[in-house]
């Protein structure tokens, strides 16, 4: 590793050793070493899909076959965390990190341990019916749909299954957001990990930190518009980076200490 990101490294680890009251906030990069694809970027999405085709809820509305034939083709189910998913669950073990503040709706942070996580865009775990509001796992309705695409409601027959998660032109979960907020306003330090930080109002939480005094570490592949607020920046795999600041941490406080040493 050349000796800027060393650097860079050892001021991350500081930073979350000292402050002791972190909050991770995450995107999309987080699971890409699990073999989900992020959106925006280099390889994005959505270099290749239109979102408003998609993603959007109008069009949604207006066509849902659309949404159920992508993700016939693109949803992946068997992912699992990988290395930068379980450096989180190390740092909230070591009493560094109070919660995980995601736009991931895929579960990888809860699946790898994370014992707090706020998920500010929804689950892609489950699929509510929007004539019924039943609501059904993902795995059923993913049955459904490879029998026949769009799949109906099980309960009324309705045609408009949405999975739980919020798409373009929905208002996120207001719960969440409040508790994402209050996190960001009491944070010492936000660690931000895999995020293009272009996506509003979820990126307004770590802006929201910045604000109210949290120091600001960025782990991301590309750079982002938040770069010149941060206090660290390292531009890297989230799943290499982040175990290379835990192992920092564990070398000054010994490989089984807790966050109260
Ligand atoms: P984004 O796609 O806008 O940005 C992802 C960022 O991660 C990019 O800047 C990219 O350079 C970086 N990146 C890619 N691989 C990386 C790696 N291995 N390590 C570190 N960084 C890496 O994603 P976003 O900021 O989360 O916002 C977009 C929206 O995408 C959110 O609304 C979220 O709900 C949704 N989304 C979620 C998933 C998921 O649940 N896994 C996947 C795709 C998109
Ligand atoms: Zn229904």
């Amino acid at each position: 590793m050349r000796t800027a990101a060393k650097d860079q490294l050892l001021m991350a680890a500081s930073l979350l050793e000292r402050t002791r009251v972190g909050l991770a906030f995450t995107g999309a990069g987080v699971s890409v070493e699990s073999g989900i694809p992020h959106f925006r970027g280099n390889g994005g999405l959505w270099t290749k899909f239109d979102p408003y085709k998609v993603a959007h809820i109008e069009t949604f509305r207006k066509n849902p076959a659309e949404y159920w034939t992508y993700s016939l083709n693109h949803r992946r189910s068997d992912a699992e965390p990988n290395p930068a998913h379980r450096a989180l669950v190390e740092l909230e073990r070591r009493g560094l990190l109070r919660a995980v503040v995601t736009q991931n709706t895929d579960g990888l942070h809860q699946k790898a341990g994370s014992g707090r996580v706020i998920e500010l865009h929804g689950s892609s775990h489950s699929v509510v019916c929007l004539d019924c509001e039943a609501k059904f796992p993902r795995d059923e309705i993913d049955r459904l749909n490879r029998q026949h695409c769009p799949p109906s409601c099980p309960a009324c027959g309705g045609r408009f299954l949405k999975p739980t998660v919020v798409l373009f032109g929905e208002a996120l979960p207001e719960a969440q957001l409040r508790s994402a907020q209050s996190l960001a306003m009491a944070a010492g330090v936000v660690l931000v990990v895999g995020s293009s930080l272009q996506v509003y109002p979820a990126a307004g939480i770590p802006r929201l930190a910045r604000e109210h005094g949290a120091d600001i570490i960025i782990v991301n592949a590309e750079p982002t518009p938040f770069d010149e607020m941060a206090a660290v920046v390292i531009h890297g795999k989230a799943g290499e980076v982040l175990p290379e600041i835990v192992s920092r941490i564990e070398a000054d406080y010994g490989a089984s200490a807790t966050g109260n040493v």
